[in-house]
């Protein structure tokens, strides 16, 4: 297997290429119906979330810096089962679409809504900068809610609609 390093580099250079839309409508086209109305569904799920917690935000790939998209993509490919990681006992995958969550202080590792508690206490500093006084964020991804701990000064870049 290629390093993962170079992997998630591939993967953000195609989830930033102007085809990438394109190529996300062949694959759901592609793939078999029960599985894209099961990671729709997801998707919805992980939306309504993330809505109910304070101080989040919806982003797509696109739309955040490059150091986040770099874990995003991480923790999507440790649920799509292409990069080595950790998880629940649930075993979380994209073979049976759910709402996951990850955390940028537990790299690796995506788990299921009902075992977020194992991924343990965030940072008490910033993901981005190191300064403290710091607040988790939200961000979803499709399916994913990933968690990250970033100061007042980070959060516009995290989030896309902080005030
Ligand atoms: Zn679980
Ligand atoms: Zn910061």
């Amino acid at each position: 297997m290629a390093d993962r390093t170079e992997m998630i580099a591939a993967a953000d250079r195609i989830a930033v290429h102007p085809s990438f839309g394109a190529l996300v409508d062949q694959l759901r086209a592609a793939a078999p119906v029960h599985l894209v109305d099961q990671d729709d569904a997801a998707t919805a799920h992980a939306a309504h979330l993330v809505d109910a917690v304070g101080g989040s935000s919806k982003r797509t790939l696109v739309n955040v810096p490059a150091w986040l998209r770099a874990e995003l993509l991480d923790a999507l490919g440790v649920y799509a089962r292409t990069l080595p990681g950790r998880a629940c006992r649930h075993a979380p995958t994209s073979a049976r679409p759910g709402p996951v969550v990850a955390a940028t202080w537990r790299p690796g590792w995506v788990v299921c809504l009902d075992c977020a508690p194992i991924l343990g206490d965030p940072w008490q500093v910033c993901s981005w900068c190191g300064a403290d006084g710091v607040q988790v964020a939200t961000v979803q991804a499709g399916v994913l809610l990933y968690q990250v701990p970033v100061c007042r000064a980070c959060r516009p870049q995290v989030m896309a609609d902080a005030g």
